[in-house]
Protein backbone atom coordinates (compact mmCIF):
# COMPACT_ATOMS: atom_id res chain seq x y z
CA UNK A 1 0.00 0.00 0.00
CA UNK A 2 2.46 2.21 1.21
CA UNK A 3 5.09 1.81 -1.70
CA UNK A 4 1.91 2.07 -4.47
CA UNK A 5 1.82 5.47 -2.97
CA UNK A 6 5.52 6.31 -2.94
CA UNK A 7 5.55 5.50 -6.40
CA UNK A 8 2.80 7.48 -7.31
CA UNK A 9 4.44 10.76 -6.28
CA UNK A 10 7.72 9.65 -8.01
CA UNK A 11 5.69 9.13 -10.98
CA UNK A 12 3.71 12.60 -11.23
CA UNK A 13 6.99 14.65 -10.61
CA UNK A 14 10.37 13.01 -9.90
CA UNK A 15 10.00 10.38 -13.02
CA UNK A 16 9.50 13.66 -15.58
CA UNK A 17 13.25 15.21 -14.69
CA UNK A 18 14.50 11.70 -14.72
CA UNK A 19 16.19 9.74 -17.45
CA UNK A 20 15.71 5.94 -18.45
CA UNK A 21 18.53 3.77 -19.02
CA UNK A 22 18.55 3.25 -22.88
CA UNK A 23 19.96 0.00 -21.87
CA UNK A 24 18.38 -1.51 -19.70
CA UNK A 25 14.90 0.27 -20.93
CA UNK A 26 12.06 1.71 -19.59
CA UNK A 27 11.96 1.24 -15.58
CA UNK A 28 15.15 1.67 -14.64
CA UNK A 29 16.47 5.01 -13.72
CA UNK A 30 19.54 6.95 -14.42
CA UNK A 31 21.10 8.16 -11.46
CA UNK A 32 21.68 11.96 -11.68
CA UNK A 33 24.85 13.40 -11.02
CA UNK A 34 26.51 16.74 -11.00
CA UNK A 35 27.81 16.28 -14.53
CA UNK A 36 26.46 13.35 -15.70
CA UNK A 37 23.99 10.14 -15.50
CA UNK A 38 24.74 7.07 -14.51
CA UNK A 39 22.73 3.75 -14.29
CA UNK A 40 22.79 1.84 -11.38
CA UNK A 41 22.38 -1.25 -13.11
CA UNK A 42 24.58 -1.86 -16.45
CA UNK A 43 26.95 1.35 -14.84
CA UNK A 44 25.66 3.22 -18.28
CA UNK A 45 26.72 6.99 -18.20
CA UNK A 46 25.72 9.72 -19.87
CA UNK A 47 26.87 12.79 -19.82
CA UNK A 48 25.29 16.20 -19.33
CA UNK A 49 25.66 19.23 -21.89
CA UNK A 50 27.86 21.61 -20.45
CA UNK A 51 26.85 25.12 -22.35
CA UNK A 52 28.44 27.49 -19.70
CA UNK A 53 31.21 24.98 -18.28
CA UNK A 54 34.20 24.13 -20.81
CA UNK A 55 34.79 27.29 -22.81
CA UNK A 56 38.49 26.39 -23.97
CA UNK A 57 37.23 24.23 -26.46
CA UNK A 58 33.24 25.01 -27.17
CA UNK A 59 32.90 26.93 -30.33
CA UNK A 60 31.90 25.08 -32.96
CA UNK A 61 30.22 27.84 -34.44
CA UNK A 62 33.53 30.20 -34.73
CA UNK A 63 34.32 29.40 -37.64
CA UNK A 64 31.69 29.49 -40.09
CA UNK A 65 30.05 32.46 -38.46
CA UNK A 66 33.52 34.28 -39.97
CA UNK A 67 32.74 35.47 -43.42
CA UNK A 68 29.25 33.66 -44.57
CA UNK A 69 26.78 35.52 -42.75
CA UNK A 70 23.83 35.30 -45.20
CA UNK A 71 24.86 31.80 -46.35
CA UNK A 72 22.71 29.26 -44.66
CA UNK A 73 23.51 25.76 -45.71
CA UNK A 74 21.98 22.97 -44.36
ZN1 LIG B 1 21.34 0.40 -17.46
Amino acid sequence: MLKREIYKLEGAKVVRDRRFCPKCGPGVFLAEHEDRFTCGKCRYTEYKKREKAEPSKAKPAAKQSKGSKSKTSK
